[in-house]
Formats: structure tokens, C-alpha cells, sequence
């Protein structure tokens, strides 16, 4: 739950990021009805770098704590090698179901718990750089029925 707050976060900024530096270049050619004289073409221009470099660091930093390797601290340099499932728990799983009336449209939802299974699943990657592996792992919930 909570890295998956972290992840939307992380999205959330990159795209505001984004968003800013496509924002200043469409300042810079005049798509707002401005025109720049160059001193403030020279000032958007170097916002601009600097956004870039703020990317630059989100992307590196942020993003590539997820894909660090363990052993040599590099980052985007391990490669998936395989997925295989490390245990199963059973838990109740809640589902929203529909509820229809005799012509079968439906009037509303219902929720509800079922019967279901925790699926823990364990990753491992491989280091392109050092050849060190290294696990990661998730688990999902799933219905029986
Ligand atoms: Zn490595």
C-alpha cells in the first residue's frame, strides 16, 4: 500500500515535470499570444534546462532505486530472468459484484468476501554490469470462484 502511495506520487511529478517544461516551450513560441524579447527567451530557456536536470535527477535517482543492483550500486542494468511463485496463503478476497434485476439489467453493486489465495511470486533479476542476481518480490490476491 504504502510504496504503491509512492509509485502514484512518483508518476504524479514526473508528469508535472513534464507538464511545465512543454508549458514553457510553448511560452517560448508564442502558442499563449506572448512574445519574449530575448533576455526572457534566455531566462525560459535556462528554467527549461533546469527542469530538465530535475527530470534527469527523478528519473535517475527515483526511478532507478528500483532498478539498482545490490552487489555494484549501478543503476538500469538488471535484467529480468525468471518468475517463479515462492508461496500461497488463503485469504478472503473482497469482489464487487452486480446485482440484476429478472430482465438482467443491472440495479447495483454488492460487495463481498470470497474465498481466495495470496499468490507470493519471486523475481529474479540479473545484473547486466556484475552478473550478481538478486530477488524481488510481490504478491496478489486472487478469487477461487
Ligand atoms: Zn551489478
Amino acid at each position: 500500500m504504502f510504496s504503491d502511495f509512492f509509485r502514484k506520487l512518483r508518476l504524479a511529478v514526473t508528469i508535472f515535470v513534464i507538464f511545465f517544461i512543454v508549458a514553457l516551450f510553448a511560452i517560448i513560441f508564442g502558442y499563449d499570444g506572448t512574445k519574449l524579447n530575448f533576455i526572457e527567451t534566455l531566462e525560459m530557456i535556462a528554467i527549461i534546462f533546469i527542469m530538465l536536470m530535475v527530470l534527469y535527477v527523478i528519473v535517475y535517482y527515483w526511478y532507478g532505486k528500483d532498478y539498482k543492483c545490490p552487489a555494484c550500486n549501478k543503476r538500469f542494468c538488471l535484467k529480468k530472468e525468471g518468475k517463479e511463485v515462492a508461496g500461497r496463503e488463503s485469504v478472503s478476497v473482497l469482489v464487487k459484484a452486480n446485482t440484476r434485476n429478472r430482465d438482467g439489467e443491472v440495479i447495483g453493486t454488492q460487495e463481498q468476501y470470497i474465498p481466495g489465495e495470496r499468490v507470493t511470486y519471486k523475481i529474479t533479476y540479473i545484473c547486466r554490469k556484475c552478473g550478481a542476481r538478486c530477488h524481488s518480490a510481490y504478491s496478489k490476491d486472487v478469487s477461487k470462484v
